[in-house]
């Protein structure tokens, strides 16, 4: 009898590359948290001005939300994987408000890169989980900027097609090639070169945008090409499909 372990052996190989990831991506802030809070608590001669100090508990706060998020991410990996579909929440979202507010906050955490909003019609509103549609958002405008490591613009692109609004991310960063570019949706697959791997992380987030986009009857792609950039795209319905058991407002 033959047993064919090739895909035990995957799996294996898998978790424990996912181990050596999250630990590290833990251990980042951690350090950071660590090292803020020795530093004050061995000033005791008030050597720190307020101001100083100020930006000490800031770093703190931004590293402590960082883990608070990678946690919530990994439970949302864990919920999809024991079968529990995500949930969603419909109501009425303005897209272009949702998205210049996403734009602007992404600006405030990068002055190397160019963020710019590209909206070309009148969009109506829709019918999505708005928290859901700005985590989308905020993770590919996140990789934007983090794989685009020169700077340079990211683009954000809406437009109405017919039920759906397309929304289009666009870089100038490393690219991602062509044989990686339906795994990088997989969870805990990463391009494995010098550039993401100084630019750190778990291999999770759009592992989470795409059960996200999903979750809402929607797609997402990706074009890209290796040193040019790359452009995520995808698309939401205007109102969500009405299932066969009538529900439709919040399936
Ligand atoms: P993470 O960024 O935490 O590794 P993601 O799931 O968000 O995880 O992305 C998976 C992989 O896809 C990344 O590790 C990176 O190699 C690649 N990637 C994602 N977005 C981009 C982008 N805008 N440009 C180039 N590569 C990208």
């Amino acid at each position: 009898i033959f047993n064919d372990i090739s895909e035990i052996r995957n799996v294996e190989r898998m978790k424990s590359a996912f181990v050596a990831t999250v630990s590290h991506e833990l251990r980042t802030p951690l350090t950071g948290i660590k090292g803020f809070i020795s530093t004050l608590l061995s000033d005791t001669e008030g050597f720190f001005d307020d101001e100083a100090r100020h930006e000490f508990y800031t770093i703190i706060d931004q590293e402590c939300d960082r883990l608070t998020r990678l946690i919530s991410d990994l439970l949302n990996v864990s919920a999809i994987e024991s079968g529990r579909a995500l949930e969603i929440n419909y109501t009425p979202v303005d897209p272009t408000s949702l998205i210049e507010k996403t734009v602007s906050v992404q600006r405030s955490y990068t002055d190397k890169h160019e963020l710019r909003v590209e909206i070309p019609e009148r969009l109506p509103r829709i019918m999505a989980d708005e928290e859901k549609l700005e985590k989308i958002l905020t993770n590919l405008m996140n990789n934007a900027t983090k794989y685009s490591p020169h700077g340079g613009e990211v683009v954000v692109r809406a437009v109405r097609e017919g039920d759906f609004i397309k929304i289009a991310v666009r870089d100038q960063g490393i690219g991602v090639p062509e044989d990686k570019q339906t795994k990088i949706f997989e969870r805990f697959e990463r391009v494995d070169t010098r550039d993401t791997r100084e630019a750190g992380g778990a291999g999770i987030g759009l592992f989470l945008v795409k059960h996200m986009v999903e979750a809402h009857g929607g797609t997402i792609g990706v074009e890209s090409e290796v040193g040019k950039g790359s452009t995520f795209t995808f698309s939401i319905p205007v109102e969500p499909k009405r299932t066969a058991a009538g529900g439709g407002g919040s399936a």
